[in-house]
């Protein structure tokens, strides 16, 4: 099979039909496994971008928008059934783009089939309210949709940022328009060949690929786009919120975390160790809720250090369609940023307790860093407070009375981040005390992630962003809420 994609990557998707961009331009698509070219995406731009939002408004004002809720939702189910049955050749395309290994690609895959199912399912069940108030009226809440959407995705986890904010807001009843990131492109526009095969109205879903500052910029300003979802760094975030400012529209922000995972003294360390190393190299670290801060109680520091140690010297790391533990990071950009913080690393003396083997035959051009396990660190180093979005860890040690709980939250607590948060310990009162103290959008206890949660609303706080996408929550975000009063007497 090779490096065969199967369709022609270079166009965009405007109004139900494949076309050359309007430029006529294209952009690289380079394979992070060995740094070979893949192929040639879209270089989109803003005629591009106008052409998808008039398309997109069209569709809302033509057959898309005609839909009854359980008529989408069965469009919906549809995209999922056909999501599953190519959930193979969507794991293939995502090793190949993103160097993910071909499990946790296909993982994605069937997440994104779940989504699009979990929102079909709930496109008709999503209710208004009647409102008890004055005599003589009659008062009632209907949720509609806002409009067209835009969706600026990043290169980590296109299928299931796709399947959990164009599928919510489908539901709905909105009309898409889809940026995904210029370094990994393949499995977004695969799913504007199932939306078209599933039968989704020309307009409802359009794809425009290219840079962030031409095609995204033009997204994030257009005066037509009633709504933006944007997943990716804390400063293009910023922008986006600014740019939605501008246009005064509703924006939901997923901008990463500094997570940690907090193991008391007491916590069952079997159950733990495995969710505490694959939450901090899943994706080779680049996941936007990694787990890349271990908070450990100190009488089982050293223990649970060397457990991970073990568990680190074990991991295998090389190209994603060998689908071994870990691939390469997703450019030779990253892999210098994460190169940058164990320089850093090394400069401050920070310990490396463990570090995964680089094997000699990986391909020269692949993206590869080393996963490490720093420990222990300072709770204010730079490694303990900025997102490295690499396939690093530290370890933090705690104590202090009753069992260190004041010190293990001011830690958690102590970042610009706000996004997920892992508590290990068989005690029920401090679950709970902890749960509610720690100061981010979702916190497990005694897992990490619940196998991705897609019921399960998630999002953050601080620099973490805003808004909630997942669940039943994320159809509120994608709808505004008209209230009707109708006075009979
Ligand atoms: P990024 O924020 O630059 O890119 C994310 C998306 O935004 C891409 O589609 C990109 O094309 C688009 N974009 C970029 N500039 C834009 C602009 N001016 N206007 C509109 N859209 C724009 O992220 P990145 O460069 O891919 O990664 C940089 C850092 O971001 C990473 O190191 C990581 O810390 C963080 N990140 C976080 C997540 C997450 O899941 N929260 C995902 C990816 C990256």
């Amino acid at each position: 099979m090779g490096k065969h994609i199967g369709f022609d990557a270079s166009q965009v998707f405007i109004a139900g039909r494949w076309r050359t961009g309007a430029s006529g331009q294209t952009l690289p698509l380079l394979d992070p496994s060995d740094g070979e070219l893949l192929t040639h995406i879209a270089r989109g731009t803003t005629a591009d971008v106008d052409a998808a939002v008039n398309a997109a408004q069209a569709a809302l004002e033509g057959a898309w928008g005609a839909l009854t809720a359980a008529e989408r939702g069965r469009i919906l189910l549809k995209m999922s059934a056909l999501t599953l049955q190519r959930a193979d050749e969507l794991a293939r395309l995502e090793a190949l783009d993103v160097g993910k290994p071909v499990k946790q690609g296909r993982a994605d895959a069937v997440a994104m089939a779940r989504y699009l199912e979990f929102y079909g399912g709930a496109a008709d069940k999503v209710h208004g309210e009647t409102i008890p108030f004055a005599n003589g009226y009659t008062a009632l809440t209907i949720r509609e949709p806002h409009g067209v959407t835009g969706h600026i995705v990043p290169w980590n986890y296109p299928m299931q940022i796709i399947g959990r904010s164009v599928g919510a807001a489908l539901a709905m009843g909105n009309a898409c328009v889809l940026k995904p990131a210029e370094e990994a492109c393949l499995t977004a526009l695969a799913f504007g060949h199932i939306a078209l095969e599933a039968g989704l109205p020309a307009g409802a879903l359009n794809i425009v690929p290219g840079l962030g500052e031409e095609a995204g910029a033009a997204l994030s300003g257009h005066r037509g786009v009633a709504h933006l979802s944007f997943t990716g760094s804390v400063a293009v975030g910023q922008l986006i919120q600014a740019a939605a400012a501008q246009n005064t529209i509703p924006v939901t922000l997923e901008l990463g975390g500094k997570s940690p995972q907090i193991v008391f003294a007491d916590a069952d360390l079997d159950a733990a160790l495995p969710f505490l190393v694959n939450a901090g190299i899943q994706n080779c670290g680049q996941t936007c809720s990694a787990a890349s801060r271990i908070l450990v109680e100190r009488p089982v520091f050293d223990e649970v250090r060397r457990r991970m140690a073990e568990r680190y010297a074990a991991l295998r790391v090389g190209p994603a369609m060998d689908d071994l533990d870990v691939g390469p990071v997703i450019s030779p950009r990253q892999r210098d940023i994460v190169q940058g913080f164990l320089a850093i690393a090394r400069d401050t003396g920070l310990q490396v307790a463990a570090q995964a083997r680089l094997p000699a035959s990986l391909p020269a051009g692949g993206c590869y860093v080393p996963p490490t396990l720093l420990a222990p660190a300072e709770a204010s180093h730079r490694l303990a407070q900025e997102e490295i979005f690499g396939p690093v860890q530290v370890m933090i040690p705690f104590d202090g009375p009753n069992h260190g709980e004041a010190e293990a939250l001011a830690i958690a607590n102590g970042t610009n981040y706000g996004l997920v948060a892992g508590v290990w310990t068989r005690d029920g009162g401090r679950q709970l005390r902890m749960a509610r103290q720690l100061h981010c959008g979702q916190v497990f206890i005694n897992n990490y992630g619940a196998g991705g949660g897609i019921e399960l609303p998630f999002g953050g706080v601080k620099h973490s962003g805003h808004g909630r996408e997942k669940g039943f929550e994320a159809l509120y975000g994608f709808s505004s809420l008209k209230t009707i009063a109708i006075k009979h007497d």
